[in-house]
């Protein structure tokens, strides 16, 4: 019944979006992203009498630099005078709007082709292997326009051997790392499936994908963006925009590390891809408190780097456990010195919410989260107990 609300929920936010479709296909795609339904468009769109012709529309990967779209156009209305690409991701969510990028495309007389390229920055990176979607605008001398229709594309790095492994629930590929790897990962997933969607009463919309790189120098390759005079260095980022995440390996006891990367650090990383797309896609109101967000992803992890409820119970017997239910400045961080505080403190919160009705109470919350309940209600709906009295 829980599940079948859930259901009830997104088919009437697609509804919504494909409800304002027509409507604000001619707007610029800076418009708010619930109003930019590219995902909901079956045929091209067209505005004016012209009769458009499309052939040659590819797009090249040329990984890590970029990658280049092209088509072939004519219009029966003149010359095309403006062609431009947009892209973005497949699952386009309100909170991302600014996510939707456009390159001006650029005619060859010669061949007929109009080019758009877009090349990563030290301000904007993609990475490798994650799904995009684009389409064309274009324009004519008579000032008719037309769109494509949105096409799916990946962007491959095609100058290494990668390994590509799929099962119902996520993609996995994998560079330099042994042939047992892609099935550690995709066996953690499926042990945690039935909980992601219990929690959240369906899956992802799309395979969540997960990179992995057993090369140090390949994956500095992307990361145009980092800065490497850093005494630090990521060596892990989840993007919930991309539906994506990637993590490199490298150096000391490569199978600890591998069981570590699979049974913990990927399952709780989906999770946050969940938070992604349940909550925050929807959620307009940021009261949600770290501690509580990485203490739901961290319940996710299969095998614990240490115990965290036996480190919180120590805490609380000493009495130096920080208050939980306050104004985020005063509660419980997950990062600086006492990261992990967050972590440990919110993953017993979670522990300590399901003993009050399972399952069922997790979903419920997190339901109430995406319903844009404030953090602290939510807690006290689903609970029947007042916030002192939770605390
Ligand atoms: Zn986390």
């Amino acid at each position: 019944m829980k599940r079948f609300t859930i259901a009830m929920v997104m088919i009437v936010w697609f509804a919504a979006i494909f409800g304002l479709a027509i409507l604000n296909l001619e707007l610029t795609p800076t418009v708010r992203a619930q109003e930019l339904p590219v995902l909901m468009v079956e045929n091209p769109q067209q505005e004016g009498t012209a009769d458009w012709t499309i052939s040659d529309m590819t797009f090249e990967s040329n990984y890590p630099i970029g990658f280049t779209f092209k088509i072939k156009a004519s219009s029966s209305g003149g010359a095309i005078t403006r062609a431009r690409a947009l892209w973005y991701s497949p699952l386009l969510r309100p909170s991302e709007t600014r996510n939707i990028q456009a390159q001006e495309g650029e005619f060859d007389p010669e061949t007929g082709l109009w080019t758009a390229t877009w090349e990563a920055s030290a301000i904007m990176m993609v990475p490798p292997w994650v799904e995009l979607m684009f389409h064309w605008e274009l324009k004519d001398a008579a000032g008719n326009s037309f769109e494509t229709e949105p096409t799916i594309a990946e962007y491959a790095d095609n100058t290494r051997q990668w390994t590509r492994s799929e099962s119902d629930a996520a993609t996995v590929f994998t560079f330099d790392l042994g042939p047992e790897v892609k099935e550690t990962v995709l066996d953690a997933i499926a042990q945690q499936q039935p909980q992601y969607e219990a929690v959240w009463g369906a899956p992802l919309p799309r395979k969540p994908r997960v990179v992995l790189f057993g090369s140090l120098d390949a994956w500095m390759e992307w990361r145009t963006v980092d800065d490497n005079a850093e005494e630090s260095m990521i060596i892990g980022q989840t993007f919930d925009q991309w539906n994506a995440v990637e993590q490199v390996l490298f150096g000391g006891d490569m199978d600890a590390a591998i069981r570590e990367l699979a049974y913990s650090t990927v399952v709780h990383e989906i999770e946050h891809l969940y938070q992604a797309e349940y909550v925050w896609s929807t959620r307009d109101v940021y009261d949600i408190p770290s501690w509580f967000m990485e203490g739901d992803a961290t319940f996710f992890e299969l095998e614990q780097s240490y115990d965290y409820l036996g480190k919180v119970q120590e805490m609380a017997a000493n009495d130096v456990l920080p208050p939980l239910l306050v104004d985020p400045a005063d509660a419980p961080r997950t990062d600086g010195d006492n990261a992990r505080d967050g972590y440990d403190i919110g993953y017993t919160f979670i522990v300590w919410l399901r003993e009050q009705g399972g399952v069922e109470t997790h979903h419920q919350v997190m339901k109430l989260l995406a319903d844009d309940v404030p953090f602290f209600s939510a807690l006290e709906q689903v609970t029947g107990m007042s916030k002192e009295e939770i605390e």
